[in-house]
Order: structure tokens, then C-alpha cells, then sequence
């Protein structure tokens, strides 16, 4: 009676997982994707170009050993643009290659076009020149993803003024950025400019940034992003930005001005949903182009789902995987477990930060007692061989029952160490596991031993005063 039986609209994480899940469950698969957009916002404009780029300028401005080789240590003097994108470029395209091939070995059908809803069952494709074609489906899967907010005031002509999407289309690196909004997308470009020495200056309206992570890695990061002679201006307001015939004037609320090569606007992200003429489906979005669902992705009509960024927080591509599969088990009538609530955040600012669980200032604002357990890498060995003197790990823990409530990580390979924690965490592990665990030495992993056994000498300080 349809064409196919799933058909997901968009190949980013969460529309890739979701069609090979679909496939892999034996059925008639079909994916829309715009084209030149295989992989999604993903692959060729946000996670993975920004992570590639982040890797060209640890390696190429040799930041990450000067602490050995001395401060005026650098693998190449003039950094140019080309020498970055090249190797984002390479990234990019075996990126795609393994995403196409992986599309082909399971047999989902790949079409090419902008889709929009036609009726329920049923999405017309645009295909340019080849004019519109009509695709209908028993279950529909959108995972159409977002794109750059841009605030109507400001006139972006991506060159002076950008959003992060211009940061991948810039002919050369700045001499000076202002960079409005200190989330993490903000904060990560505003690390990777900073270390290419472009004097970088992050114009937040909040008091604060990454008010989700621990508050001490917070103060951290900005020690070391302030050494990289970065400015904040935070309870600042971008008012406008003008731009002239050598760069950007920003002019804040307060009526400071600040002149840049570049401004660029990290203002969040607006759904994609606003292209799809979801009312000819009975759907709606909300005015940021977010589409409502509930516990299994189901929209409002049963058998459309939507997954990923369009869906709303936490937006992650790692998140947008996992519902993307789940989506798609519960659409072919699979059962499927619900996402884990306990997921790790990983922030490539440098140095980068990762953290599962809870915060500090969550678990004393819902009066839960914790332990702190901390770790410094420069006392480790590990750290001292990588020349990392400011890393650190801090474990939070239950004095009640000894499990772990959090675990907050700063320093070299934050984002990989966080998932020893996670799995203690997620199996209901407590402390005194990583106390007895022997490590690999000499490793990083090591600071999860250190750090517990910080803790549970305290715990030990108190109960011996209880006795
Ligand atoms: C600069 C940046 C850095 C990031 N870094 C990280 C990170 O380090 N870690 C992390 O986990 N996440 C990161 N993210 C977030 C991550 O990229 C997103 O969460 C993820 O890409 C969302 O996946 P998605 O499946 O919702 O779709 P997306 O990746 O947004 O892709 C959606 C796809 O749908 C297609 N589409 C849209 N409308 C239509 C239509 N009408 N017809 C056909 N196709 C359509 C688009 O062309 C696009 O290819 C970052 C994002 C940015 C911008």
C-alpha cells in the first residue's frame, strides 16, 4: 500500500540511526536528504568539522606541549585557513564515504531532495530540475535537525559578521573576534581562535557561562581561555553591530564598542520543522521550529516520530543517535529500552570538560549530602609524561550510600575518561569499586582511584568522629 515502510527525513545521528535500525528490523527503508547534506549539521557544518578543526589547532600551534618545549613552541608560524580546512575536509569526506557505505549495505533506499509533508502517509520531494516526486510511508520518522539562529536585527553578510556555520567559510583567521554567546558552541570556537592567536572577546547577556557544569572547571576553563588573552564581558548585551570596510564595531548596551575582524553570533539554534508544511500532516511546531513528542518519540499523529536537534534539549548528536534507534524500534513494533537518564556532556573547549551526573550546586540546592573526591593530574604520572599540569577529576559521592552522584572532569581527554564513571554510575557501582580497581599505569584513568580514595578518606575522617 506505501512505497516504503519507514521513511526518515534527514541523515544526520539521529535519521542515519534510525534508518539502519529500521533496515536492520527488515524493513523497506527510505531517507531524505538534501543535497551535498549526507551525515546532517553533524558531519558538515557542527560536530565534526569543530572537533576536526579543534585537533588541526592543538597539533599545528603545539599548545598542548608547551609546558615541555617551552612557551614559544609551535609546530608551524603562520597558520593559515587552508591548512586547517584541508584536514577538515579530509575528515569530512571518509565521513560521508562511511556514512553512503553504510547506507547501501543495509539497503535504504537514498533520495536526494527536500522533503514536506504532502498528507499523513505521504512527503513530496524536491529535486530541483527533476521536479517534485511523491514518497509515502506507513511510519515517518523527521529528524530534520536545526540551523543557526539569526537574530533579525543583526545583518549577516557571512564575512564580518557570521554565524557558527561562516566559522568553516572564513578566508582567513582573524586578527580579533567578538564571539555573542558563551554556550558551548561560543565558548569551544572561542578556545580553538584564542589558541590561534586571534584576541578573542565572548559577550555574554547571563552573569555567568556553562552554568550546567561544576562551577570550579567553570572558573578554570576561564583562567586558562583569559591566559589565552581572551576577554569576558559577561551582564553585556549586543545592542547592534555595524560593519565598515576593515572589520566590525560591536556595540554593547552598556555603550562599550568593540572592534573585530569578525563577529561571530553563537545564538542558539532554529528547528528546522518551520520547511516541512507539518499542518498538512495535523502536526505543529513551536516558535523555535521544535516538534513536541512524547516518551517514544511519537508526534501527535501516532506514526510520525521525530528525533534529534528538532526535537529540543539536550540536542547532542550523541543523544540524537540513541533516540534516532529508539524511534525506530518502537515504530517496527521492537521493544526498546527508554534512553539512559544518566548521559555524559562532553565540551571540546580547550582544555575540554566533561561531566555525568549531578553538580555540586544541584545536589546542595535539593539538600543531598555528598563527599568530594578529587584527583590533579600534575600528580599523577601520566600527567606529568602528556605535560598536563591542570587537569583534574573530582568525584562526588553519596556518604549515605557510597554510589556516585556526579563526576566532573577538566584537562586532557575529559571527554573520553568521563565513561569509567559513567559505567560505575549507570551500573550502580559505588566508590569503594575504584578504590580496590587497579588501574593501567601510568594513565589518566588512574585519577579515578585518587579521587576515591580523597573521598573516602574523608568519609573515613567523619565516621571515625561518629564512633
Ligand atoms: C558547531 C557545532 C558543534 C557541535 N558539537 C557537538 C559535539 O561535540 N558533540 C555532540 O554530541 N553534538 C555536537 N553538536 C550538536 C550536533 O551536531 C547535533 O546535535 C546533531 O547534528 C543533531 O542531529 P540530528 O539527527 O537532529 O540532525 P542534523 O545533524 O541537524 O541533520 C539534519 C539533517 O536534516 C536535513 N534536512 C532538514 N530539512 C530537510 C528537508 N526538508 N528535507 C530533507 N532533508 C532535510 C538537513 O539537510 C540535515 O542534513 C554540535 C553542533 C554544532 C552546530
Amino acid at each position: 500500500m506505501y512505497d516504503f515502510d519507514v521513511l526518515v527525513l534527514g541523515s544526520g545521528p539521529g535519521g542515519q540511526k534510525a534508518a539502519i535500525a529500521a533496515a536492520k528490523l527488515d524493513r523497506r527503508v527510505a531517507l531524505v536528504e538534501r543535497r551535498h547534506m549526507i551525515g546532517g549539521v553533524c558531519i558538515n557544518t557542527g560536530t565534526i568539522p569543530s572537533k576536526t578543526l579543534r585537533e588541526a589547532v592543538l597539533y599545528l600551534t603545539g599548545l598542548s606541549q608547551r609546558e615541555m618545549y617551552g612557551q614559544s613552541y609551535r609546530l608551524k608560524d603562520d597558520i593559515t585557513v587552508g591548512d586547517l580546512a584541508a584536514r577538515t575536509q579530509h575528515v569530512i569526506g571518509r565521513e560521508v564515504d562511511v556514512i553512503r557505505s553504510q547506507l547501501v549495505r543495509n539497503r535504504v533506499q537514498l533520495i536526494t531532495g527536500t522533503g514536506r509533508f504532502h498528507d499523513p502517509h505521504t512527503i513530496v520531494v524536491a529535486q530541483g530540475e527533476g521536479g517534485d516526486h511523491k514518497v509515502s510511508a506507513e511510519k515517518i520518522i523527521v529528524a530534520a535537525g536545526t540551523r543557526p539562529a539569526r537574530p533579525g536585527s543583526v545583518d549577516f553578510d557571512d564575512r564580518t559578521i557570521i554565524d557558527s556555520d561562516g566559522i568553516l567559510r572564513l578566508d582567513h583567521v582573524p586578527r580579533s573576534m567578538v564571539v555573542v554567546g558563551a554556550g558551548v558552541i561560543g565558548i569551544e570556537y572561542a578556545s580553538m581562535f584564542a589558541a590561534l592567536g586571534t584576541k578573542v572577546t565572548v559577550v555574554e547577556r547571563r552573569e555567568r557561562m556553562l552554568e550546567f557544569c561544576d562551577l570550579e572547571v567553570v572558573e578554570a576553563l576561564k583562567y586558562h581561555l583569559r591566559d589565552l588573552q581572551v576577554t569576558f564581558r559577561f551582564n553585556e548585551t549586543v545592542a547592534s553591530v555595524e560593519r565598515h570596510p576593515r572589520g566590525a564595531l560591536a556595540l554593547l548596551e552598556s555603550g562599550k564598542q568593540i572592534a573585530a575582524d569578525t563577529v561571530m553570533y553563537s545564538a542558539g539554534r532554529q528547528g528546522m520543522a518551520d520547511h516541512l508544511e507539518l499542518e498538512n500532516a495535523g502536526l505543529t511546531c513551536d516558535d523555535r521550529g521544535r516538534i513536541p513528542v512524547d516518551e517514544n518519540f511519537r508526534t501527535a499523529a501516532p506514526h510520525i516520530y521525530a528525533v534529534g536537534d528538532i526535537i529540543g534539549f539536550p540536542a547532542l548528536a550523541s543523544t540524537s543517535m540513541e533516540q534516532g534507534r529508539l524511534a525506530a524500534h518502537h515504530a517496527c513494533g521492537e521493544p526498546a529500552h527508554e534512553v539512559q537518564a544518566i548521559h555524559p556532556i562532553g565540551i571540546y573547549s580547550i582544555p575540554e570538560i566533561s561531566f555525568v551526573g549531578r553538580t555540586e550546586d544541584e545536589l546542595t540546592a535539593d539538600r543531598v549530602p555528598f563527599e568530594v573526591g578529587l584527583a590533579r593530574y600534575r600528580e599523577l604520572a601520566r600527567g606529568q609524561i602528556i605535560g598536563d599540569s591542570y587537569g583534574m577529576l573530582k568525584l562526588l559521592v553519596s556518604p549515605t550510600d557510597r554510589t556516585l552522584l556526579g563526576v566532573h572532569i577538566f584537562g586532557t581527554n575529559a571527554t573520553e575518561l568521563v565513561h569509567i564513571g559513567q559505567t560505575v554510575m549507570g551500573c550502580g557501582g559505588t566508590v569503594d569499586y575504584l578504590v580496590d580497581a587497579v588501574f593501567n599505569y601510568p594513565t589518566l584513568a588512574e585519577s579515578y582511584k585518587v579521587a576515591a580514595l580523597d573521598a573516602t578518606n574523608k568519609m573515613r575522617s567523619v565516621a571515625r568522629l561518629r564512633d
